[in-house]
């Protein structure tokens, strides 16, 4: 799982409406897969990233650090766009899980993908 879909993720279990984002994520054990380098891609995603979650993020699986606020210059900025690159599209959750701070419940994640499926309860 990249990291570019836990800061896109957040929890859907029923009534689980406030607080079920960012998902805490546990345990992770991470792999850094090589991803084709797309510049564009990166600046039309800037605007949807939750910065903040992804500072903290990338901080908390002990990454390479990334600016706390996006530079002025992002679009233009090669150096600030390889390493959201590396981080947002290479980095991957290979094992753990994801945990919301609103309802508890636990995603767990193997073998790179998350297992979002609620029981029959939760829907
Ligand atoms: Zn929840």
């Amino acid at each position: 799982m990249r990291l570019i879909t836990h800061n896109l993720l957040q929890c859907h279990v029923k009534n689980c409406n406030s607080n079920n984002f960012p998902l805490k994520i546990e345990d992770a054990q991470v792999e850094l897969i090589e991803a084709d380098y797309n510049p564009e891609f990166l600046v039309n995603m800037l605007p949807k990233i939750d910065w903040p979650v992804l500072v903290n993020t990338a901080k908390q699986l002990g990454l390479p650090e990334i600016p706390a606020q996006v530079p002025e210059d992002a679009e233009n900025n090669e150096a600030f766009l390889q390493g959201l690159h590396s981080v947002l599209l290479e980095t991957h959750i290979q094992q753990g899980r994801m945990i919301c701070p609103g309802c508890g419940h636990v995603f767990n994640i193997k073998e790179g993908i998350p297992n979002m499926l609620l029981a029959e309860h939760e829907i």
